[in-house]
């Protein structure tokens, strides 16, 4: 079952962390509660070998509106798991990356930073997106209604036709740094999300040689897809240890949804660069320079071509809100959007569900028995 609501999610994982005597970290966000008064809380459950030489790293809950997915997954495998790991094996599950996000249904943090754009360096230059300039003043909206959806689409439709589908992937979802009420903003500075991991996790790592890591997101791929992006290419160590754990053909052959087969071929045309920067995948190899690291974003895929125009929608609802409406996220009139947003990234759909709790359990422990090998 997929609990929806984060201090439901968060009391399932912690009950089951404590039931399998595995050690619980809790690093609370200062400042912010959630809609019914709870701690908002990174918790992070460590089990195996102090300073292991081998770890399986589970992050879940980097979107905030996609956590209830990650956080399911995460405790159906607990719930199976006998406690058990090999000598020198530690395993770190870290529930609701972006807490605020779980339970205020947003992609992004308290401050509109796509967390997952967030883990860079920034003490140095950052990043700079090309493309994001030829949107900033499409997302600018005073008014937003179910009403103004046709206009929407039509500027949607207009930016990518001008762009090209790759380009226009690039400005609204590789990231930026340059504009702080924007989409895919990289945050100006080190986000809590980020610090628990630098904090609370990385220095246990140290002298990890090889870790596998999965961290759990919705949304690409075609609906009822598995969507692997590994944290190397072909030819890399990371890439060949990723289709060791999963199946090259699990890793590469996922169906992708029309959206992401079009910016693949506009990709492949134009030799447009639509990495990410700032993710978490990359950021681990970096900051762990000593060990191979190896694993993937996996999501589980949701796109379905009727359901583009209530993404639309929605995504920009979520900065109206912030930064034009500004009332309170919890007032009724919001609850519509909110809603159809938190139901397009973790869909009321038993087959749907079904696949998060059985695949999502699976591709953990097969993680986790790769390393043996
Ligand atoms: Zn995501």
């Amino acid at each position: 079952m997929i609990l929806r609501q984060y201090q439901h999610a968060r009391h399932r994982f912690r009950q089951l962390c404590q039931e399998r005597g595995m050690r619980l970290d809790s690093v609370p966000l200062p400042h912010h509660r959630g809609p019914d008064g709870e701690v908002l809380s990174v918790d992070i459950a460590w089990a195996g070998a102090t300073n292991p030489r081998k770890a399986f790293l589970c992050t879940s809950g980097m979107h905030g509106l996609e956590g209830p997915a990650g956080s399911a997954a995460q405790s159906a495998w607990l719930a199976q798991w006998d406690g058990q790991l090999p000598d020198n094996t530690g395993l770190c599950l870290v529930h609701a990356l972006n807490p605020w996000g779980f339970a205020y249904r947003a992609r992004g943090t308290e401050n509109n930073v796509d967390l997952n754009r967030n883990f860079t360096r920034f003490d140095e230059p950052l990043p700079v997106n090309p493309y994001y300039q030829h949107i900033r003043d499409a997302i600018r909206l005073p008014s937003l209604t179910p009403q103004d959806l046709p206009k929407l689409i039509e500027t949607y439709e207009r930016l990518v036709g001008e762009l090209g589908p790759a380009k226009f992937s690039v400005a609204v979802n590789a990231g930026q740094y340059e504009d702080a009420e924007g989409l895919a903003f990289g945050g100006a500075g080190i986000e809590h999300g980020h610090k628990a991991v630098a904090e609370h996790v990385l220095p246990a790592l140290r002298e990890t040689q090889a870790l596998h890591f999965i961290d759990w997101h919705t949304g690409i791929g075609a609906y009822g897809e598995v969507a692997f992006l590994p944290n190397g290419k072909p030819g890399t160590h990371a890439y060949a240890a990723c289709a060791s754990m999963w199946g090259e053909a699990a890793i590469t052959q996922w169906a992708r949804s029309a959206t992401e087969a079009a910016i693949e071929a506009d990709e492949a045309l134009t030799g447009t660069n639509t990495d990410k920067s700032g993710q978490l995948r990359h950021w681990l190899g970096a900051e762990l320079g000593k060990a191979k690291v190896a694993g993937a974003v996996i999501e589980f895929g949701t796109e379905r071509p009727q359901d583009i125009d209530k993404l639309v929608l929605c995504t920009l609802y979520d900065r109206w809100l912030r930064f034009e409406n500004r009332t309170a996220r919890t007032a009724a009139d919001h609850r519509w959007a909110l809603d159809l947003h938190a139901d397009l990234f973790v869909p009321r759909d038993p087959a749907w569900e079904d696949l998060v709790l059985t695949r999502g359990p699976e591709l953990m422990t097969q993680a986790l028995e790769a390393l043996q090998q």
